[in-house]
């Protein structure tokens, strides 16, 4: 190429068109901001982290961790090994992902191809609209019933000839609940299709699916380390799948997907669970403690959940501007605004300091707005 190519501009070489038509209809990508405004340390209560980073065991792994040149295991034969121990099921059925997105961005492109349909039900985990637009399918919502109860009548009722994939997200993020598990094996039982079970808040409800893949066939359980085992930096996600789809998920699974310091602590993790689950039960105990708080302030109503997050409604239309003068406070809690959400926030379970400072700023906040409206 010559150097004059290389100046041409932009607009005469027109890049856009070559982007597939799915990506350039996709929305922007409109990440959680974190930046304080004001300066202060900030409260990050927005993307259901845990507030007490990766266990002892975890942190030693890091600190001791002399690979950083080399590749990691091809295979990822012993963070497999460990997952397999600790989930209870085959090693070889677990496909493991830079964090659970990158397992579901696995899903996506091993089955959905233009014209292939997904079933979802809003309001719900916000990637799985984009990674099956992203794979140029469709996505169609079977929405959650009032008290956000999985519609499995619908769900059955949605499904044609091109839906690929159920994705069932339990317990479910934003809403929190823990959701039918006969409803779910009603869908299992009778979809012609795969269902993937989203568990990244499994180690909060205490329930899991993983025993309906003895039963079905098409089944498979999503997984993360990103929440009770405290690595969301460190993106180890998994899944369990069936059989039949294992060869095809390596073949579409990107090489060294899993850097060898994030195997490395997610294996000392899983050597670590009496420590984790102290913080699992630290959390929920914080999290019935926060519901309870907040349900003294007047108008304010956290729903039950049964992960590290509270879904709260306010005494507003639109919970926005609330959320908005938070932030301006140092405090990161999020609102989504759709799907009948309005009026509602969703803070993630911090500390009993970050929890404190939340509930004071927010009962302050709250007061100031409803007063001046
Ligand atoms: N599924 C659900 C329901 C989630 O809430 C999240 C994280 N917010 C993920 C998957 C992705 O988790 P990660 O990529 O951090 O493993």
């Amino acid at each position: 190429m010559s150097p004059t190519d290389l100046n041409a501009p932009t607009s005469a070489l027109d890049l856009e068109r070559l982007v597939r038509p799915a990506i350039r209809a996709m929305p922007p990508y409109i990440p959680s901001l974190r930046r304080s405004p004001s300066g202060r340390h900030p409260i990050r209560l927005d993307m259901n982290e845990s507030p007490y980073g990766p266990s002892p065991k975890a942190q030693a792994a890091l600190a001791a961790f002399d690979e950083a040149h080399r590749y990691p295991d091809f295979e990822a034969v012993e963070l497999r090994e460990a997952l397999a121990r600790y989930a209870g099921a085959p090693a070889d059925r677990i496909i493991v992902g830079a964090g659970l997105d990158d397992v579901l961005n696995i899903l996506g492109l091993l089955l959905i191809e233009a014209g292939d349909e997904a079933i979802i039900s809003e309001p719900t985990f916000g990637v799985y609209r984009s990674l099956v637009a992203l794979a140029g399918g469709m996505p169609v919502d079977v929405p959650l019933k009032p008290g956000f109860a999985l519609d499995a009548e619908g769900v059955l009722a949605a499904i044609t000839p091109r839906t690929k994939l159920i994705l069932i997200c339990t317990p479910n993020n934003p809403t929190g609940n823990v959701l039918d598990p006969a409803a779910i094996e009603q869908i299992v039982a009778a979809a012609s299709c795969l269902v993937a079970i989203d568990e990244a808040y499994a180690e909060f409800s205490g329930v899991s699916h993983l025993p309906l893949m003895e039963r079905y066939e098409n089944v498979a359980i999503l997984r993360t380390l990103s929440k009770f085992a405290g690595l969301a930096g460190m993106r180890v996600g998994y899944g369990i799948f069936p059989d039949a789809l294992v060869p095809h998920l390596w073949n579409v699974k990107p090489p060294f997907n899993i850097s060898g310091a994030s195997a490395a602590a997610a294996i000392a993790s899983l050597d670590d669970l009496p420590y984790l689950q102290g913080i699992v039960a630290r959390i929920v105990a914080d999290r019935d403690a926060l519901a309870a708080n907040l349900r003294e302030i007047p108008g304010v109503e956290p729903l039950p959940s049964a992960t590290n997050f509270l879904l709260v409604r306010l005494p507003l239309a639109d919970a926005g501007p609330v959320v908005a003068a938070l932030r301006e406070r140092g405090i990161f809690v999020r609102h989504f605004g759709h799907h009948g959400l309005g009026p509602y926030l969703r803070v993630t379970v911090g500390t009993s300091e970050e929890n404190e400072l939340f509930l004071n700023e927010l009962d302050t906040v709250l007061q100031s707005y409803l007063a001046n409206r």
